[in-house]
């Protein structure tokens, strides 16, 4: 790590200022206090400054929202997908300073930062064409003379609140469907990847977005976010982080039934039977542990493996993540970046001592590597047990655990033993076993033969048990989240019928 990676906006003296986006203009927040956007492989460089929103921000923004609402939900929607069309192909035209920008921000490794990036534009192509899809049916009447529809309505003003880890792709999971669907949005971006979430909203404002349908205020949970989920005006709440956080938020939702879409944590596992393919299980357990350092939601913190083939396991685990190279991502000899701040990084290395704690078999890494940023070294133990904290807590961090089990029934009730339900995935080459596996697993996603991770985004993404409340985020399902139905009947008979009463002769 003694190399240095610099880029442009590491190299300019100046560190810019930006503002939050209301009503079709960038101003500064009414509190007067800013926060500073730091790079985790150099904690001491600091990216921009950003804006420090309370409650008066983000009530000027909801107002704003409101206002453009009516027009908004108005305007037709194959001319809604022009402008998320654009807004896909400017992040395509901008996808390598996007991702370099991500690396500094954010941390992940380069070519993972192009795997955000890319998400966001495919999110861009595939929501643009909900504006020429239906919207709804039409179905025949019991009744003569009668018609029967149905078609999907906008909510209103929806705020989307994100985490850090996938700062672009996820924003865009909310925004482009929710704005599609007629809403206008309220985005509050996590504190720790503000820049690129304005980076978003200046590329749809440069796509010909109106003033006021996308609004933007930076600032933390307490000052900014909790002021958003309680205004009244707010129809529905889109968020994406802890399931701590999602419990409050839903607490309130409850209470005041507004509309709540909820992307919460994970405990995810990769189960390996005797006879999958060990090197190629190996590949996917190292990336899906340790991609992005182990900050996915879908990052494989448990590897299930079958008694018979777990040293085998293990040792090329072990192995394999010996030669990781822990750094800044903009290297490009870089394997691994480093935790987004210094709370994660502590977060991580507790759980290093519980685990010992615990009497888990710690076989790599365990520590710190290099005081320049948040790093930490990829983590390994063994002798996993179902009941350890390390088995059922997320750690999100690049840390994994090896849980051997005698049988693919007991691998499967290890597999099930948490409290979360994001992504299960199984490697075995016995088609049965993987059938049964995809009827038992208990989780949202499972992959057979691939890692824990590796969303695309035609598809339904999201978790069951407290990884969330039911909705899904991406595919066509997306709508759902930011759509009511209504149900439209039109008698043209002249005349009274009674549904079920008369007979439609
Ligand atoms: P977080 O602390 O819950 O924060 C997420 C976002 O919500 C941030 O913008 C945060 O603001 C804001 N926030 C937190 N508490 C809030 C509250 N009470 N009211 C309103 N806003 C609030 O989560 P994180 O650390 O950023 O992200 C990591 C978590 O996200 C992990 O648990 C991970 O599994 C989960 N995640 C889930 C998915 C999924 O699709 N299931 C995807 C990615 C991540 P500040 O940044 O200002 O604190």
């Amino acid at each position: 790590m003694s190399q240095v990676a610099t880029s442009e906006a590491e190299r300019g003296t100046e560190v810019k200022s930006y503002k939050n986006y209301i009503g079709g203009s960038w101003v500064e927040s009414k509190t007067g206090r800013t926060f500073n956007s730091v790079n985790p492989a150099h904690k001491d460089r600091v990216l921009g400054v950003m804006q420090a929103s309370n409650a008066q921000d983000v009530d000027a923004a909801v107002g704003a929202a409101e206002k453009a609402f009516a027009g908004w939900r108005r305007t037709p929607a194959p001319a809604r997908g022009e402008i998320i069309l654009r807004a896909g192909l400017l992040i395509e035209q901008r996808k390598e300073e996007l991702a370099r920008l991500m690396t500094q921000e954010m941390g992940k490794v380069l070519k993972e930062a192009r795997g955000d990036v890319q998400e966001a534009i495919d999110m861009g192509k595939y929501a643009a064409g909900f504006g020429r899809r239906p919207f709804g049916e039409t179905v025949p009447s019991e009744l003569r003379n009668k018609a029967a529809l149905t078609r999907r309505e906008p909510l209103g003003v929806i705020g989307c609140i994100t985490p850090w880890n996938f700062p672009l792709a996820i924003p865009t999971w909310k925004i482009f469907p929710a704005l599609m669907a007629g809403n206008t949005v309220v985005f509050k971006p996590a504190s720790d990847t503000p820049i690129m979430a304005t980076r978003l909203v200046e590329i749809l404002e440069e796509a010909g977005l109106p003033g006021g349908v996308l609004n933007f205020v930076t600032g933390n949970a307490a000052e900014a976010g909790d002021p958003l989920v309680k205004d009244p005006r707010v129809a529905g709440i889109s968020f994406t982080g802890s399931t701590t956080a999602g419990r409050q938020i839903a607490e309130y939702c409850g209470k005041t039934l507004k509309r709540l879409g909820l992307e919460l944590g994970g405990k995810n596992a990769i189960v390996v039977l005797d006879d999958a393919d060990v090197p190629l299980a190996v590949d996917g357990a190292l990336w899906g542990a340790f991609g992005s350092s182990g900050q996915r939601c879908t990052a494989a913190s448990r590897l299930i493996v079958q008694r018979k083939v777990e040293g085998d396991f293990t040792d090329l685990l072990q192995e394999r993540a010996a030669k990781m190279k822990v750094g800044d991502g903009l290297l490009p000899d870089t394997d691994m970046g480093p935790v987004i701040n210094e709370a994660a990084l502590k977060k991580v290395h507790e759980y290093t001592e519980i685990g010992r704690r615990e009497h888990a078999r710690l076989v790599h890494g365990g520590d710190f590597a290099g005081s320049d940023g948040w790093f930490y070294r990829p983590t390994i133990f063994a002798d996993g047990r179902k009941d350890m904290r390390m088995a059922q807590e997320e750690i999100f961090g690049p840390s994994t655990l090896v849980m051997p089990v005698g049988s693919l029934e007991e691998a499967l009730e290890v597999a099930n033993s948490t409290s979360y339900g994001l992504s299960l995935s199984i490697y075995t080459n016995d088609l049965r076993k993987a059938f049964h596996a995809m009827d038992e697993l208990q989780s949202g996603i499972v992959y057979v033969n691939a890692p824990t991770i590796g969303a695309e985004i035609h598809l339904p993404f999201g978790g069951t048990k407290n990884t969330g409340n039911g909705h899904r985020e991406a595919g066509m399902v997306a709508l759902d989240e930011f759509t009511e139905w209504k149900t439209i009947y039109v008698d043209y008979s002249g005349r009274l019928q009674r549904a079920q009463i008369d007979t439609g002769e």
